[in-house]
């Protein structure tokens, strides 16, 4: 579960302040597909990475699974985001001279998995995303939705508690966003990955339990989606 309480976040840039984020307070059940969504520069990105842990608030508390983060050194932080967090950007960030097998184990040996394992546990996972066939090619011989659903795969690999994406379907076509969305959404039903996500695309939250509406830093608004169950 996770608890955001009363949570800010100002930017001090010389003598101007920008209020990212005013004042939010939300939970997340385990479980949860939850949407982010919002004009541009209305808090999104600010707002995942604060419950992220890829950046810390003003003011106001967190708590992800009875762990109260702003207790945490920043030792203790990066050890929580190896154990329990994984991440999807918009930007995929994969290493270019890199296969798209040892991409995705990267943070498996980052955190000593025994290569065995890291591979097998790769392999299984690229299967699952559908890339069992892409293994050994490396980023520039992938589409962008090949691209995004390694840069997945390597969110995986450690069973994150929690899956953040910020806009993974922003460089995408529609026919390939449906693709990544049916990814996550398999995820969510089969496995009870929590994902939170940011998107603009409105038609995102049919594949989604519950979207927050950001507006000016503000939540205003949350409304629970009706998915769309499986075409037969
Ligand atoms: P979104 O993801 O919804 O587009 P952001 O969270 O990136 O919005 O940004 C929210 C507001 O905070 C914007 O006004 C943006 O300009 C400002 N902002 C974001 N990051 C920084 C930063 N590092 N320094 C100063 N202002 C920032
Ligand atoms: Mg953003």
């Amino acid at each position: 579960m996770i608890r955001a309480d009363h949570v800010s976040r100002v930017y001090s840039l010389g003598k101007t302040t920008v209020h990212a984020l005013r004042d939010v307070s939300f939970t997340i059940s385990p479980g949860e597909f939850v949407g982010i969504t919002g004009a541009s520069g209305s808090g999104k990105s600010t707002l995942l990475h604060i419950i992220g842990l890829l950046d810390q608030p003003t003011s106001g508390t967190l708590t992800i699974n009875d762990t109260s983060i702003n207790e945490l050194s920043e030792d203790e932080k990066t050890e929580f985001r190896l154990q329990n967090l994984g991440y999807v950007f918009q930007d995929y960030a994969l290493v270019p001279e890199l296969s798209v097998l040892e991409n995705v184990f990267l943070p498996a040996k980052a955190r000593g998995m025994p290569k065995d394992e890291y591979l097998r546990k790769s392999e299984e996972i690229l299967s699952q995303v559908g890339l069992g066939h892409r293994m050994y090619h490396k980023q520039n011989e992938l589409s962008g939705g090949e691209q995004q659903r390694v840069a997945i795969a390597r969110a995986l690999i450690n069973t994150p508690k929690i899956l953040f994406a910020d806009e993974p379907c922003a460089n995408l076509d529609s026919k390939t966003s449906r693709n990544i969305l049916d990814l996550f959404k398999r995820l969510n039903e089969e496995y009870s990955q929590t994902i939170i996500m940011v998107t603009h695309e409105e038609w995102h939250e049919e594949y989604m339990c519950r979207m927050i509406i950001l507006s000016d830093g503000e939540i205003s608004d949350q409304r629970e989606c009706h998915r769309k169950s499986n075409p037969p």
